[in-house]
């Protein structure tokens, strides 16, 4: 039997092995393991790739989401207690990052189509008084960017881009567009093992065209200092070190093959999977796909029907935010586009270490399944 496993992190780092080991040795044998040479190239390098001007590294998204929350509160943009935009569909780190930063996550349902924020929802959520917007660009697809930046401008709100699963969408929004002042926009990006760019243990940056802003999030990531031993706010210790991000530049130049790789397994999912209880990604919404999002009503029974034939999936995410125990002030909210998703949604194996068989396995197992479960 075909075995073919959600994300083979061994087999996705195989074409990098020795550019790794050589960075590896270089960074080992120049005895400098943080904020060094490597981390340097790395930001400029990641700047230019997504379009901005500055970046900022840090050692995780949640870090990356944090600093810039914490960075605007510096400058008196958000104080203590106030209210931040959230999809109710996102990964926990999201909220945690605007609770973490001492504001409070105000969830929105997502679009029930492309599962992503709208401004519609946000229009919703202005009722209370939320003083900025985290667009989730979910699963890889990118947010109606130019909606929602047009919307933060009439409503002033500050927009933290969560990026955590888009790397390569950049190419597809102009960021020239950005309507908002330089200093009220950010991009928050993870580098974990499993995300398009990878690193092999944890790290984040935060992209901005503020110099302001990066400075801060650089601050604040390095116990609020840029001079050592003098410490200007309360900041905290998120570096990224040298071997990730020599692991980064050693990845980042076959980014796109690898998304280009993704987007045409996810275009043969969409082509060739049939069955009437399932609904596909939003063709129209540009994506990375990072994850492959299938919606069924007979999930759970597809997964273990894929369990049996070697093929491993993931569900993004079982429980909706709101709806986790860490926030008990939402347990009584009821959000049912997210919460529908959550008992719908399957993620398919969709990466660069599957070959034209592994897809093909894939699709059939699927129509089989809903062939029989009509
Ligand atoms: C992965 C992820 C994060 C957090 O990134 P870490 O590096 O694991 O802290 C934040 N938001 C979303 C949407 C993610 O998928």
């Amino acid at each position: 039997m075909r075995n073919i496993s959600y994300l083979n992190l061994k087999a996705i780092n195989k074409p990098y092995q020795q550019a790794i080991k050589e960075a590896l040795t270089e960074v080992l044998d120049s005895g400098w393991y943080l904020r060094g040479k490597c981390v340097e190239r790395f930001e400029s390098e990641w700047a230019a790739y997504c379009g901005q001007r500055y970046c900022a590294s840090c050692s995780s998204g949640l870090d990356a989401l944090t600093l810039v929350l914490k960075a605007w509160k510096e400058a008196e943009l958000l104080k203590d207690g106030d209210e931040v935009i959230v999809p109710a569909n996102t990964f926990i780190a999201t909220f945690l990052a605007v609770s973490e930063a001492g504001l409070r996550p105000v969830p929105v349902d997502p679009d029930p189509i492309t599962c992503l924020i709208t401004t519609e929802g946000i229009e919703r959520a202005l009722t209370s008084d939320p003083r900025a917007i985290v667009p989730v660009h979910l699963y890889g697809q990118l947010c109606e960017m130019d909606e929602i930046m047009n919307l933060a401008l009439r409503h002033n709100l500050l927009v933290l881009e969560d990026c955590a699963q888009c790397h390569g969408i950049n190419h597809l929004f102009d960021r020239q567009r950005a309507l908002v002042p330089e200093t009220h926009h950010a991009c928050a990006w993870s580098f974990y093992p499993g995300k398009n760019l990878g690193a092999m243990g944890d790290a984040g940056a935060v992209t901005t065209d503020s110099q302001w802003l990066s400075n801060m999030v650089r601050k604040l990531a390095n116990y609020g200092s840029s001079e050592k031993y003098v410490h200007d706010c309360k900041g905290k210790n998120s570096r990224m070190d040298e071997f990730q991000a020599a692991v980064l530049t050693a990845k980042l130049p076959d980014l796109d093959r690898c998304n280009q790789h993704r987007i045409e397994i996810a275009h043969r999912y969409i082509d060739e999977i049939v069955g009437s209880d399932v609904s596909m990604p939003a063709v129209t919404t540009a994506s990375v796909f990072h994850i492959f999002p299938i919606m069924s009503n007979k999930r759970d029974a597809l997964q273990s029907f894929l369990a049996e034939r070697g093929i491993q999936t993931q569900i993004h995410y079982p429980i909706p935010a709101h709806k986790q125990k860490a926030y008990p002030e939402w347990k009584e909210l009821s959000l049912p586009v997210a919460e529908a998703m959550s008992s719908r949604e399957l993620s398919l194996p969709c990466n660069q270490a599957m070959d034209e068989d592994d897809v093909s396995a894939v699709i059939s197992a699927v129509n089989e399944f809903f062939a029989q479960n009509r």
